[in-house]
């Protein structure tokens, strides 16, 4: 069996709201200023300022300049760059002068515990801890003195999980049938007897062995669905569109897709439906099958399939 590996992104866009402290820090950065705040209860100075005290959990509303240059009091060398800092040689934490708190920032050079660095600051500046591109060995030149612009009060953030999906083999399996042979095919649980469609390893409900290799029609039944009106990030479909649960003919369980050739008026739970094969395959089902669409058979009523929506 060859397993099918398929690369996938993960990508979440949020928008953070920085908090007054914090969205000052951030301004500060622009202006090529590290800024600090002190705790109101404890009297730690956090770098970079933040609203709410590490040690004691006080609110801190003093905020002062600190640094810009610092002791290095811890180093971690990188071996394996990521793509995320492919240029980053180490990280070290970093107590930039007049600081409580270490901050963590890359740094250049040979640098060790113990020794004195300065910040080496971009150019073109947005108001981000990366304002600062690393530290590096030396001391100091004092801080810009250009006045910090208005608190940076929300900052825009993708982070982005990449990874490789290997499919095991009954999954690969299933992929290649549908590429190579447009057939679906389940599993049969050894204990419920239950058809599972996409085949997996074990049954979802009774937790018993699957076994076999059933192959179910590429026509179903409409069990539940949602009519999608919300624009969100990377949304390929034009808006509306109709998310279903299929439960095709011969499986037991139902399969999440796209509906198409009907108006989103006219879906409804009953609905009979038929995969639109793509000429081209790819061994990937969402887009292998393009949708399902009706076939203008009649309905079926809810009570035949109330039990495996
Ligand atoms: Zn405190
Ligand atoms: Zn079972």
């Amino acid at each position: 069996v060859s397993f099918v590996r398929s690369p996938i992104e993960i990508v979440y866009p949020y928008k953070h709201s920085t908090g007054p402290i914090v969205g000052r820090a951030l301004a500060a950065f622009a202006a090529g200023r590290i800024l600090g705040s002190r705790c109101d209860v404890c009297g730690l100075v956090g770098v970079p300022a933040r609203d709410w005290c590490d040690h004691c959990g006080g609110a801190t509303r003093e905020t002062m300049a600190c640094g810009p240059g610092g002791v290095v009091t811890a180093v971690a060398r990188v071996h394996e760059p990521t793509d995320i800092a492919p240029d980053v040689e180490a990280w070290a934490l970093i107590r930039v002068d007049g600081a409580g708190t270490d901050l963590v920032h890359a740094v250049r050079g040979v640098v060790e515990a113990g020794d004195r660095v300065r910040p080496v600051w971009r150019v073109e500046r947005r108001g981000a801890i990366t304002d600062i591109e690393c530290f590096e060995r030396g001391e100091a030149s004092p801080a810009a003195d250009v006045e910090p612009g208005a608190p940076v009060e929300v900052f825009e953030r993708v982070i982005s999980l990449p990874y490789t999906l290997t499919a095991g083999s009954l999954l690969s399996r299933f992929f290649d049938d549908i590429r190579d042979h447009r057939r679906l095919h389940g599993v049969r649980c050894t204990s419920c007897r239950m058809v599972i469609v996409p085949p997996l390893p074990a049954c979802a409900t009774c937790w018993a062995d699957t076994e076999g290799w059933v192959e179910v029609a590429d026509r179903g039944t409409v069990t539940t669905f949602v009519v999608v009106n919300v624009p969100f990030h990377g949304q390929e479909m034009p808006l509306p569109y109709v998310l279903a649960r299929v439960l095709l003919d011969g499986s037991d369980t139902s399969m999440l897709h796209v509906l198409g050739d009907v108006a989103p008026g006219d879906v409804r739970m009953g609905l009979r439906v038929e995969a639109v094969w793509a000429d081209e395959r790819t061994g990937y089902p969402a887009d292998d099958i393009r949708s399902f669409r009706p076939t203008g058979e009649p309905d079926i009523p809810p009570e035949r399939f109330i039990d495996r929506l």
